[in-house]
């Protein structure tokens, strides 16, 4: 891609609204565009990102044996009032009427209707367990939408269901989502700690939040600094092994404020380790047993011939908020430096040739390496505007393609000036630039 023919409207300034570093580089490379309070549009930076994020997600859903299915953005309020939240759910709701004055929502998460999919379907023990998920925009009527699409009103987000036959079968599950979360963050380049939260409106009695830290972040956190010690790597997906993964956590203290008790924080934690700071929920999974089942009539025939209402937990990530998150994890905003994960980052590579008026040479030999990085699968974006070489090096260390290669007079041969970004420039031929990021890439 040429960045000329590209669609990044790029800004010479830091966009004066933008409170937090995520959502100045968000506005600032054209990665969004606000359409009205808390809505955006995604422009194909933004959109390209978010998708890696997407596909990372839902190979980690896969692989706990959760299967995709796609429920519609507008539900019905019947089965809302089946389980008692048509009322409890209140403003955030925005509530729609369609031509016939049928009562209609716009969802803000999933639980009435997947249980209304289940109970219609499934009828016995033997098709358990089930995990079902999909990845869909909600809407939150959000009493202050803010900072971008960190806190806004539609936002993508994945959400996945359990139905079990018991309690032990349902906490399986929820551990499966548990290591499942662990492994989705870490592949995107963040350390999120899970923390014993409230259930909200979600409702239930067992619930953890996913956070990773940020002094930007909405959630107070107090923890045990230890717990970012924890490995997860050697958890196999067995009762057993989870358990004791689940339990490797939970030796350290770790809250978000709704939970915070000064007393138990201080008794449990001594002071050296002692960590209060903010943090972004990036996930929250929860187990509530027969909340929705119960009034909405989903149960299933078990062994013995008698019937009981399924077991059911729910498990949500912000894949948009999700954007914002690694923006504020790894942008460098005093250096105006950003770097992807190679595992989300819009394009692997950015090629920076000089170009003169009248000589073509940087340009064409550029053209030739993108079709070299073509061929290897690696993503790359030419600079062939005709700014000068330092501020096409500015605007690819705002776009934050994690490599990059500077094509300039020096450039003869074979060797080209090649540099991972916030790393010294190497002098390499193709050849191994191209190992060098398949092997990155490979890792993720
Ligand atoms: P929060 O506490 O941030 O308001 P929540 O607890 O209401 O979130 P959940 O119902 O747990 O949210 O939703 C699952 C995930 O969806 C959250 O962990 C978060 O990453 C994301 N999310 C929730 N609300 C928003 C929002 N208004 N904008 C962007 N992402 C959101
Ligand atoms: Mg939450």
């Amino acid at each position: 891609m040429y960045i000329s023919k590209s669609f990044i409207p790029i800004l010479k300034n830091n966009p004066s609204e933008a409170k937090i570093k995520s959502h100045q580089l968000m506005l600032r490379v054209g990665m969004i565009k606000q359409s009205s309070a808390g809505i955006y549009s995604w422009l194909p930076l933004g959109f390209k990102v978010m998708k890696k994020i997407e596909k990372i997600v839902k190979e980690e859903q896969n692989k706990i044996g959760a299967q995709e299915i796609l429920m519609p953005t507008i539900q019905s309020s019947e089965i809302w009032k089946e389980s008692g939240r048509y009322e409890d759910y209140g403003e955030e709701m925005l509530r729609i009427k369609d031509r016939q004055g049928r009562e209609m929502l716009f969802g803000p998460t999933n639980e009435e209707l997947v249980t209304d999919i289940f109970r219609s379907s499934l009828k016995s023990y033997k098709s358990l367990p089930q995990l079902l998920y999909h990845i869909q925009w909600k809407f939150r009527d959000e009493i202050r939408p803010r900072f971008g699409i960190m806190r806004c009103r539609e936002f993508y987000m994945k959400d996945a269901y359990s139905f079990d036959i018991n309690d032990e079968e349902a906490l399986f599950s929820y551990n499966k989502f548990y290591l499942s979360y662990l492994k989705t963050f870490n592949r995107l380049g963040l350390i999120a700690i899970p923390m014993a939260a409230d259930t909200g409106p979600i409702g239930g009695n067992l619930s953890h939040e996913f956070i990773i830290l940020a002094e930007t972040g909405e959630s107070k956190i107090y923890a045990d600094k230890r717990i970012f010690d924890v490995k997860s790597d050697d958890t196999k997906l067995e009762k057993k092994s989870l358990e004791a993964l689940r339990n490797k956590f939970e030796e350290f203290y770790s809250v978000t404020d709704e939970k915070f008790n000064k007393n138990e924080f201080e008794k449990k934690v001594k002071e050296t380790n002692r960590l209060t700071t903010k943090g972004i929920e990036v996930g929250h999974i929860f187990y509530f047993g027969d909340k929705y089942s119960k009034p909405m009539g989903a149960s299933v025939d078990l062994p013995g011939g008698k019937k009981d209402f399924v077991k059911m937990g729910s498990y949500g990530i912000g894949v948009s908020r999700l954007v914002g998150a690694i923006i504020e994890a790894k942008y460098d905003e005093k250096n105006e430096v950003m770097k992807w994960p190679i595992s989300v980052a819009p394009y692997d590579v950015s090629i920076i040739p000089m170009i003169n008026k009248n000589d073509n040479s940087a340009l064409d030999k550029a053209s030739k390496i993108y079709f070299e990085f073509e061929k290897n699968n690696i993503e790359s974006i030419i600079d062939d505007s005709d700014e000068n070489i330092s501020s096409k090096i500015k605007k690819m260390n705002l776009i934050g393609a994690p490599y990059q290669i500077i094509i300039g007079k020096q450039t003869d041969g074979d060797l080209l000036e090649f540099k991972e970004i916030g790393e010294e420039v190497q002098k390499i031929n193709l050849a191994e630039i191209i190992k060098i990021i398949k092997e990155q890439k490979v890792r993720n």
